[in-house]
């Protein structure tokens, strides 16, 4: 990305207040999964108890499993998000953390919580396809 610039001060700050909303409104969903159904809560893994919404088992375990993805999702993006304030705080904030060049405003704009510029990005997810698709 030959247009990417490096951050503003002024780009960083308003970024950084972007993300700390974000990772308010994360750590409040968050919460409210594992915590916002009163004190009857799955004890095992801290999940909401499912089964008595629905007479169908296999539609509660259905259910269960996208609790599961949906908070693991949320825990991924917080975890990002976390990464990219550590980053603003470090002074590193903006810059690929494959190839060190300019992410570009276009792009955090888009995803404050970038951590590559697009080309390295699409590397990256190449890559781990590869991985998974060798796993499986
Ligand atoms: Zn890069």
């Amino acid at each position: 990305m030959d247009e990417a610039k490096p951050l503003t001060p002024e780009e960083v700050a308003r970024l950084q207040a972007r993300l700390r909303e974000r990772r308010a409104e994360l750590a409040a969903a968050v919460d409210a999964r594992l915590h916002g159904h009163g004190p009857d809560r799955h004890a095992e893994a801290g999940l909401p108890r499912r089964a008595e919404e629905t007479d169908d088992d296999a539609a509660a375990e259905a259910e269960r499993h996208a609790d599961v993805a949906h908070l693991s999702r949320t825990a991924d993006e917080l975890a990002r998000v976390d990464a990219a304030l550590a980053r603003v705080t470090a002074g590193s904030y903006g810059e690929c953390a494959d190839c060190g060049e300019a992410i570009g405003i276009a792009r955090l704009t888009a995803n404050p919580a970038a951590e590559r510029c697009a080309t390295c990005q699409e590397i990256f997810e190449k890559r781990r396809g590869l991985l998974r698709g060798a796993r499986a």
